[in-house]
């Protein structure tokens, strides 16, 4: 059990362990003295979604499932309103508990809707996959996507609990847990190279499944970042950390496309910390073999570490999509940048023509 401070919310809980799905309702109880409703999604809601009804149900706590499509097209107004919808349908009130049982789109949805409905009632979240165990669950951060970019309309919202049960994840498709596994190995890179060392060695299992290292990896990834967000809840600075990796990353991905099958996030996480420590040691940063032993272990989870692995890109769309980031602050770009692995910080009004040599560098075309 970590505990996170929630800012301008209640401290809450991340509960990390195996089983968890099964102890759902004792966890659960005294938080829901009325009913809940779990929002999911149709492909976790085949899967889970019997077994965390059968605990409520053991517990004496009333639930009903509320399950929208797989995929990040369920972050949009029109599935907030369906499900706003029937939470009004069902006539939930104000003591009444949202539980988010999925992935990053389940707890982004899921945790807007709970914000929004009646002023914010309380939500609890059962991350599904490692992505969400390790970032979208912790942070408070909730939102759906416009067309004109993701996660541009949310809200800060803390959920009152976080069960993070490592068993589900295995029934991840093996790409989810590799992809999760990058944002794991980018806690380390920010800021603690002797997890780094063991995700490198020892723990390496995790990024193909194996469930006990997952469990350590997932409680140390949670540590780490809860340790971050409560150093400032709002983003200000140290927050900002967490995007090692992002602003290239970001950046690539949107090039790529968001469809199935394309970049999957983590691989752009992955990809982006790569071109992090490549460019900190182009500027005297941090030495040579940190960026070999980077890319080395990320090549071993079974990530890309170089931009040729993702597609053909332009430099000037690259930048263009950098800078219209929300990290972009005049001309200049804020990236993360590394003195070493365990030691990444923010870096303001970063030269935009340096990035670009940089990027034809990397093979990006002029
Ligand atoms: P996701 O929620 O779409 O899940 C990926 C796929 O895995 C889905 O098809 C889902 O149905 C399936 N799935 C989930 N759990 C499963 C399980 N246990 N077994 C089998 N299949 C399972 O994607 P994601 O990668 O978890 O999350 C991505 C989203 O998270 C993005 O929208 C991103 O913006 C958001 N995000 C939010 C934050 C935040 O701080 N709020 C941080 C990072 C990412
Ligand atoms: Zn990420």
């Amino acid at each position: 059990t970590i505990p996170v401070s929630g800012g301008a919310f209640a401290a809450y809980d991340v509960v990390v362990g195996r089983g968890l799905l099964a102890e759902v309702g004792k966890h659960v109880s005294p938080i829901a003295k009325g009913r809940t409703v779990i929002i999911t999604d149709q492909t976790v809601a085949a899967i889970h979604a019997e077994a965390l009804t059968a605990s409520l149900t053991a517990a004496g706590v009333r639930s009903e499932v509320v399950a929208v499509p797989a995929g990040e097209g369920s972050k949009s107004f029109a599935e907030l309103e369906r499900v706003l919808d029937r939470l009004l349908e069902i006539g939930l009130d104000r003591k009444d508990v949202v539980i988010a049982l999925g992935g990053g789109v389940v707890g982004d949805l899921a945790g807007l809707a709970a914000a929004l409905y009646m002023r914010g009632i309380d939500f609890v979240q059962i991350p599904t996959t490692l992505l969400a165990q390790v970032d979208s669950s912790v942070g408070g951060k909730t939102a759906i996507d416009t067309p004109r970019g993701k996660n541009l309309v949310g809200a800060f919202h803390q959920p009152r609990l976080v069960l993070a049960d490592i068993d589900v994840l295995a029934t991840l498709p093996e790409r989810q847990v590799r992809s999760g596994w990058a944002e794991v190995l980018k806690h380390g890179l920010i800021c603690d190279a002797d997890f780094f060392d063991w995700l490198a060695g020892e723990g390496a299992a995790g990024a193909s499944g194996d469930p006990a290292a997952l469990e350590h990896a997932v409680i140390r990834s949670v540590e780490i970042k809860s340790a971050v967000v409560g150093e400032d809840e709002k983003e200000a600075g140290r927050r900002a950390l967490l995007n090692l990796g992002h602003t290239f990353g970001h950046a690539v991905e949107t090039e790529v496309g968001f469809d199935e099958g394309a970049l999957a996030h983590g691989e752009a996480v992955a990809l982006g910390c790569c071109m992090a420590f490549r460019y900190s040691a182009r500027e005297g940063l941090c030495s040579a073999e940190d960026v070999a032993r980077v890319e080395a272990v990320i090549a071993a989870a079974g990530l890309p570490t170089r931009l040729a692995q993702a597609g053909a890109f332009e430099a000037d769309r690259l930048l263009a999509l950098m800078a219209g980031d929300k990290k972009a602050e005049g001309g200049a770009l804020t990236l993360i940048l590394a003195r070493g692995i365990g030691d990444a910080f923010v870096a303001k009004g970063v030269d935009t023509a340096k990035v670009r040599t940089f990027l034809i560098e990397e093979g990006v075309t002029s």
